[in-house]
């Protein structure tokens, strides 16, 4: 996982274009008499974005009874949200440009409401309030994004993600003898309670573990043909070396958690591996 870069535009303005693409008069007129609102309320959410308090956002009656127009504008399908994700994925560097950094298991076709469009469907088309996602993790997102006026979910924009590793992985073994991962959190001594928390209910929500233990396996079989396929030039800890140097260099582009990088380092010291290996 790493941060992401938010859209540099004028949130608003993208709005109005979005509202002038649409074919119906009616909707223009509609939203047109609420523009002034609506104005303010981006301001107020770009505001708090800036400050990291979103969830002090505070829902308005009156985008409530616009509710059905408000959301008509989004829809993933709309070219002008197509020309927004893209956007916002060149604004990422390249090696995880097309990678959800949500799970960091598979690519980013879809965007996610950080602030749930049903709760305020007024930032539906709030650019701020969009994160390039893969469907599963916007399947599997939670609808509680605070609780008690704390936030509960992880800001992929505004949490500075820790530079230490705080994902860790067990080799272990399955039901039929076969090696097997059991993926889990700790928290480093530098990390706030608070983040460390959001990191948390982050992992928690989106079934990350059980997720990133299907991706994993197949690590196993890759790991052992490509050290298969280099033995006999070189010794087995000169070939280990090689993996572990490169599994950091990836941590450097993919993020320091980054799930390979951290399963492809235990595997390397761990007994099971060795003896499928033959050592
Ligand atoms: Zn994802």
């Amino acid at each position: 996982m790493r941060n992401l870069k938010p859209y540099s535009g004028d949130g608003f303005s993208f709005y109005e274009s979005a509202l002038a693409a649409k074919d119906s008069d009616g909707l223009r007129l509609r939203l047109g008499a609420i523009a002034g609102q609506l104005k303010t309320s981006y301001k107020n959410y770009a505001d708090r974005f800036d400050k990291n308090n979103l969830e002090a956002l505070v829902a308005d009656g009156i985008f409530t009874a616009h509710k059905a127009d408000l959301l008509s504008l989004y829809s993933y399908q709309f070219s002008v949200i197509k020309a927004l994700r893209l956007e916002i994925q060149r604004e990422q560097p390249q090696a995880i440009r097309y990678t959800c950094q949500h799970c960091t298991l598979t690519s980013n076709e879809s965007l996610d409401h950080f602030v749930p469009k049903d709760e305020f469907p007024e930032f539906a088309m709030n650019p701020l309030n969009l994160l390039p996602c893969c469907i599963k993790c916007n399947q599997h997102k939670s609808h509680v994004w605070r609780k008690s006026g704390n936030r509960k979910a992880l800001n992929l924009y505004l949490d500075v993600l820790p530079a230490e590793q705080y994902l860790f992985v067990d080799v272990t073994f399955d039901q039929y003898g076969d090696m097997d991962f059991e993926f889990y959190l700790e928290k480093p001594k530098s990390v706030t309670a608070d983040l460390f928390a959001l990191i948390e209910f982050h992992f928690d929500s989106l079934n990350l573990f059980t997720r990133m233990r299907e991706k994993a396996i197949p690590v196993i079989s890759e790991l052992q043909n490509s050290i298969n396929s280099r033995l006999g030039n070189l010794s087995y800890p000169e070939i280990a070396q090689e993996i572990k140097d490169a599994a950091a260099a990836n941590k450097l582009a993919f993020g320091q958690n980054y799930w390979k990088s951290i399963v492809e380092i235990e595997l390397l010291d761990s007994s099971p591996f060795l003896r499928l290996m033959g050592l």
